[in-house]
């Protein structure tokens, strides 16, 4: 068996530990004689797997009592809808755009109420994160919306925005659980788990409880009411149990690696290895304002097409996959998700100098 460098943005790497526990419990969980796959989602067993996933995670996350946790299903882009139709009691939602995630959140606000644009970094690709010290946040606004981690473009806010007082909602797919964040700071913390924690279709919302209520907007279908959702425990409907499985094996594990403060020494440490070179690379050039870097997700180009394919198809051929960047911004984009070892970065550093020296 061979397992390549996946540098995918997403489904991603996840930790070998946890694939292949789960391959081990694939026929027969824990001696009940089947798979989680195909337990009732009302047994004892499943029970317990969705609460100490949410107990884990709430230890993790340091997430106080009163916000709720909820697993649902829908992917990240189903919180597009959600949010606006939970949160918008006056119709009113700020936004910063800095990316293509941020405004498809923004054009789906736009769809139930008034949506304005605080900042945007569209200017230039997205290529950093607007000031967000002062922002001009509507008096009347529900709530201030970012993406914490731009995936495509390889962007993160290093600072919480200045939302005078309106309550923060965050799009942290890309960048969960890569470092500690201060949970209080946001009235919403959700992700696609399809990154850094599990697999696609599952979304994670982190609710403060005040905002979980029966004052939704109308029409908002039943299902996407996290009021339904938090009175069920996530079990309203049959939640996508083995996905959440997962997440529970990967919340251990990274219990295992030392929790969140762990991780981040290990993502900055990571990070460097390529930032770095590509800081004194004459061939390759990270397309980010440094200050505004990313862990999580790193572009990068040539300057040339054809050599940027080149270098994607020999790379492959080398055993590092998935490193063509997104199809809006061209070159490379090397993911380097939690379960990404150092070594993959080193050894992907190596190559890079092998090809700059072979092509110059
Ligand atoms: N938000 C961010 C930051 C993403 O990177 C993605 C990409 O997958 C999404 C949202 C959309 O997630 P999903 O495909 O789960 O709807």
């Amino acid at each position: 068996m061979a397992r390549v460098y996946n540098f995918s943005a997403g489904p991603a790497v996840l930790p070998e530990e946890v694939l292949k526990e789960a391959a081990e419990e694939m026929l027969d969980y824990r001696g009940c004689g089947m798979s989680v796959m195909e337990m009732s989602h009302r047994s004892k067993m499943f029970d317990d797997i969705i609460k100490t996933a949410e107990a884990d995670l709430r230890e993790l996350m340091n997430i106080p009592d009163n916000y709720k946790v909820l697993f649902l299903q829908g992917g990240a882009s189903q919180q597009f809808s959600a949010i606006p139709m939970n949160l918008m009691k006056n119709k009113v939602a700020d936004f910063i755009i800095t990316g293509q995630w941020a405004k498809k959140a923004y054009q789906e606000a736009a769809r139930y109420g008034k949506a304005n644009i605080l900042a945007s970094s569209e200017d230039k690709t997205y290529t950093y994160i607007p000031d967000c010290s002062d922002l001009p946040v509507s008096e009347d606004a529900d709530y201030v919306y970012v993406c914490y981690n731009n995936t495509i473009y390889g962007t993160k806010y290093q600072q919480i925005p200045n939302t005078k007082g309106k309550i923060l909602v965050a799009d942290m797919s890309s960048c969960i659980l890569s470092e500690p964040v201060n949970v209080e700071d946001f009235g919403v913390i959700y992700f696609g788990v399809q990154k850094n924690v599990g697999p696609a279709g599952v979304v994670v919302c982190i609710v403060r409880e005040d905002l979980i209520t029966d004052d939704v907007l109308e029409g908002t279908p039943t299902m996407l009411k996290w009021k339904t959702q938090a009175d069920a425990d996530s079990l309203y409907n049959t939640p996508p149990c083995y996905g959440i499985y997962i997440c529970g094996k990967v919340f251990k594990w990274l219990k295992d690696q030392g929790g969140l403060e762990a991780m981040k020494k290990r993502n900055e440490e990571k990070a460097k290895i390529l930032y770095d070179f590509l800081d004194q690379s004459e061939m390759f050039k990270g397309t980010v304002v440094k200050k505004d870097r990313s862990l999580m997700n790193v572009p990068f180009v040539t300057g040339d097409k054809d050599l940027d394919a080149k270098f994607v198809a020999e790379a492959k051929e080398a055993g590092f996959e998935n490193l063509k960047g997104h199809r809006t911004v061209g070159g490379m984009r090397a993911s380097i998700y939690n379960a990404m070892p150092k070594e993959g970065v080193e050894k992907l550093v190596a190559f890079m100098k092998k090809f700059e020296e072979e092509n110059k």
